[in-house]
């Protein structure tokens, strides 16, 4: 059985012509781009070409505001600390509740061990920022606000655009996580006001261990890293030039892709969301369903628990993923799902199908023929499912979306 992909917002499949791409840069083509003889030049110029791909699908008006880093972790890290450093007496960060450990995991140990004060803004039960708070926390000591293009786990789209220019009335930096924005929303960061953006190779069929921070020219960055003058002392240490030279492919087919995203995909990503909650009673989307990535749906099936749904999903040959990040073997719900306020009941059971253009009508048609005996299955056992209407359980403040 041809198995079924939908975990494109964890990581997707390099794609072959950002393999091809990279292979000679392992084998004939291995110089240092900073040596004085012919394998020093070859790579030199690949890696030109990779920046201005890069450049072009961000719509970055000066190559030099491109600093390659080892993905969107540290991407996060360097802006936050960067600008702690740079700003003076500043030392608050606003960041939202709903950002990637990247961000919050940072913020929170800043807070505990550096003294920062961070403001964590809250989201309503559709994951939209709350535009008043944020307006409230921005003052004369923000240093920094870290606020997330697209959130990873609904796909809900913030208003970063507005977002910088009410950073920079309060005179603070703007930094945006945009690792699961890049490749699937236009971006032209020359008509905005962000002054830092974050992306990641392997969410855009590139490889993993690479990625990028775009500084705006004139925006001062302290780096993290101190060696060689590489990346113009910003980030040392010799470059990947494999995993550049695949980024910068990987964000060219991007650029060439990005309608398909926007039409076919976004297509297959609302007949499965629609065929769920036709077939499948008790089942809402959560996040904004007006303002989201176009290959994200993440689904709450009420009574049932995520990973055994995944677990079933799974033997099917069918990959999804559930919000609920038990790593620590709690069983705690999503941080973003709680976030929203997302009754436990249904957070639980809340699972995130993430589309890439590598899908097709098949995958969405094997989905809806596996979900609704599983979804029954469980149901059948979960003592909490006995006798319930559609949203017998779900607390009046929050008001899902049902079919
Ligand atoms: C995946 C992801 C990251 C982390 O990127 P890595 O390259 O894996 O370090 C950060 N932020 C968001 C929103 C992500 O989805």
């Amino acid at each position: 059985m041809r198995p079924v992909y939908l975990d494109n917002n964890a990581t997707t499949r390099v794609d072959p012509a950002v393999v091809a791409e990279m292979l000679p840069f392992f084998t004939e083509q291995f110089g240092n781009a900073s040596s004085m003889h012919a394998f020093g030049a070859q790579v030199g110029g690949a890696l030109k070409t990779a920046r201005r791909r890069l450049q072009d699908l961000l719509g970055a008006e000066f190559d030099h505001e491109i600093v390659y880093t080892s993905g969107g972790t540290e991407s996060d890290n360097m802006a936050i600390l960067s600008a702690l450093e740079t700003q003076g007496a500043r030392n608050e960060v606003i960041t939202s509740t709903v950002e990637h450990p990247a961000v919050l995991a940072l913020c929170d140990w800043l807070e505990r061990h550096r003294g920062v004060t961070v403001h964590r803004i809250p989201v309503d039960a559709k994951g939209r920022l709350d535009v008043e708070a944020y307006r409230k926390a921005l003052g004369p000591k923000t240093a920094i606000v870290s606020i997330m293009w697209a959130n990873n786990e609904t796909g809900t789209v913030f208003p970063v655009e507005r977002l910088a220019e009410m950073a920079h009335e309060a005179g603070a930096l703007f930094h945006t996580d945009a690792v699961q924005a890049v490749g699937k929303l236009p971006i032209d960061l020359k008509s905005t006001e962000i002054d830092m953006l974050s992306l990641s190779g392997h969410k855009l069929h590139g490889p993993k261990g690479i990625g990028a921070l775009y500084v705006r020219k004139g925006v001062r960055l302290r780096p993290m890293i101190r060696g060689g003058h590489q990346e113009r002392g910003r980030r040392a240490g010799t470059e990947n030039a494999p995993a550049i030279i695949g980024l910068g492919k990987a964000a060219e087919l991007a650029r060439l892709h990005m309608a398909d995203e926007q039409t076919r995909v976004k297509a297959l990503r609302d007949r499965l969301e629609q065929g769920l909650l036709q077939r499948i009673g008790n089942s809402f989307v959560t996040g904004d369903v007006e303002n989201r990535l176009p290959n994200t749906a993440n689904v709450a099936f009420e009574f049932i628990e995520g990973e055994a749904i995944l677990l079933l999903l799974n033997r099917a040959g069918i990959a999804a993923s559930s919000g609920s990040a038990c790593t620590s073997g709690s069983l705690e719900p999503s941080h973003v799902l709680r976030a929203m306020k997302v009754p436990y009941t249904a957070a639980h059971g809340a699972i995130r199908f993430s589309f890439s253009r590598e899908n097709g009508d098949a995958d969405v048609d094997r989905v809806l023929d596996a979900m609704p005996a599983i979804i029954a299955d469980l149901r059948s056992l979960s003592p909490f499912w006995k006798d319930k209407r559609p949203g017998a359980a779900t607390d009046a403040a929050f008001n899902p979306t049902y079919a």
